[in-house]
């Protein structure tokens, strides 16, 4: 059977398992939602970057294509674009000052600008369309889709795929052909206000996935360790608090079994092991006796040395009780100065010895109280248990030797009637002031 410190030692451990599991799935909360909130915020910002990209190259086109395109000079490495020739335009022209000029047109600007952009930064956008003039702009699986749907719905579209072993954020926005577009397109049936294409632009997340993993293993340490900086202070302040339990528990259990004056065994607590005593007697067939002691005229001390006196008595009374009796026997106070001992095991030459350990103590051993020692003796009575008879009986047998032992005058020790040895004469007391 568990003692109620034990009940409590395992609602202490179910209560540390429950709690660790909540902070673990806390911490794992926390962690994910975290997470989460960094994968939303890093796409915004892929995201933004990609609209501004888009913006940016859309501006940059509608700049070139106000001034029909772009001289730029050969001798700095500048490639003549050959479709511009196969639409009917020479893309180049020498100046008078005999530098060679080639034209750069928006499509062309755009590509040079992605490739300019993809060795800096990784990311890389190009102009695409279902009916490229440029053969390098036919769009791939994606962006063909992205482009047909474009006809019932116009907003820019978006996904992350996995490219080579890394993510890859990809947003691809219409483009509209305009005037400066037709320059070219009209010949191929485009109209004014037509989705042309797409500007398809592409950011690799590897980098920025890399950083995230860092901060995730960041994060997850970050979390353990404020999980369990938690957990352990909870640990901590649920075990004191239970200690704090514990000690208080202990404490009201020594008040409620013992007698506060005296530190004994109060009277509840001495009928209780007096109870046991008895079961184990009844068991095992072995006898106790029971030794009923009383102050004589206590009354007495009290008027004479006052009641601070008459408590000094009891306590040096208790003390005596104690250092008679053997270690396994039990007293207690069972009212007012009045005291019951049990002595288990025993037969009535020990009983009795015991008895008379007690009353030769307290007449050779005077009070110090205030200035003049105070003697006093104790009337005892002494009971064997006998055969089928309660532990009640005996208490009650031993209370009637007792007071037999005040009736024949007080300071004297009476064993209960047939308790005595046999031939023993008076059969009423079985010692006195000897
Ligand atoms: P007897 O010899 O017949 O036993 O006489 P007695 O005076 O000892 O008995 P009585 O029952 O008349 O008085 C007992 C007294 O014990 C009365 C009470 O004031 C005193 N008493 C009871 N409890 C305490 C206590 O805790 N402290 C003190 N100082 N006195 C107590
Ligand atoms: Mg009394
Ligand atoms: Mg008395």
């Amino acid at each position: 059977m568990s003692t109620p410190t034990s009940a409590r030692r395992i609602v202490r451990r179910g209560l540390t398992v429950w709690l660790v599991l909540v902070g673990v799935l806390f911490s794992l909360v926390v962690f994910a939602g975290v997470y989460a909130s960094s994968e939303a915020g890093l796409m915004d910002g892929v995201r933004q970057q990609a609209k501004s990209l888009t913006q940016l190259i859309v501006m940059t086109r509608h700049w070139n294509a106000a001034y029909g395109g772009v001289w730029v000079s050969k001798s700095r490495g500048a490639v003549t674009n050959p479709l511009l020739r196969e639409l009917g335009v020479e893309p180049d022209v020498r100046t008078e000052h005999g530098d060679v000029l080639t034209l750069r047109n928006p499509a062309l600007m755009t590509r040079e600008i992605s490739e300019l952009l993809r060795r800096s930064d990784g990311a890389s956008f190009r102009l695409t369309s279902l009916e490229p003039i440029n053969l390098a702009n036919t769009p791939d699986r994606w962006e063909a889709q992205q482009l047909r749907a474009f006809v019932d719905d116009d907003t820019p579209k978006e996904t992350v795929t996995e490219v080579g072993g890394q993510r890859v954020y990809r947003r691809i926005t219409p483009l509209y052909a305009d005037s400066e577009c037709l320059v070219c397109h009209a010949a191929r049936g485009t109209r004014l206000g037509d989705v042309r294409g797409g500007i398809s632009v592409d950011v690799p997340l590897g980098a920025l996935d890399e950083r995230r993993r860092r901060d995730a293993i960041w994060l997850g340490a970050l979390v353990l360790a404020g999980g369990s900086a938690f957990l352990g202070l909870i640990y901590v302040t649920t075990r004191r608090v239970t200690r704090q339990l514990e000690a208080a528990e202990s404490e009201l259990s020594v008040l409620a079994t013992t007698d506060v004056l005296t530190g004994l065994a109060n009277r509840r607590t001495i009928l209780a092991r007096l109870a046991d005593e008895h079961e184990r007697a009844v068991r095992t067939g072995r006898g106790y006796g029971v030794i009923a002691i009383d102050i004589d005229h206590f009354k007495r001390v009290n008027d004479r040395y006052g009641h601070a006196c008459g408590d000094a008595v009891l306590e040096h009374l208790a003390g005596l009780l104690r250092d008679s009796l053997r270690g396994y026997d039990f007293v207690g106070r069972t009212g007012g100065e009045e005291f019951l001992a049990v002595i288990p095991e025993a037969g009535l030459d020990v009983v009795k010895g015991v008895a008379d350990r007690i009353h030769h103590a307290v007449r050779d051993t005077p009070v110090e109280c205030g200035e003049r020692p105070i003697r006093v003796t104790v009337s005892i009575g002494v009971a064997l248990l006998r055969d089928d008879e309660a532990a009640e009986t005996v208490a009650m047998r031993a209370d009637e030797a007792l007071y037999q032992a005040k009736r024949e005058g007080r300071d004297r020790v009476c064993v209960a009637p047939g308790d005595g040895s046999p031939g023993d004469g008076s059969q009423a007391h079985a010692g006195s002031d000897t």
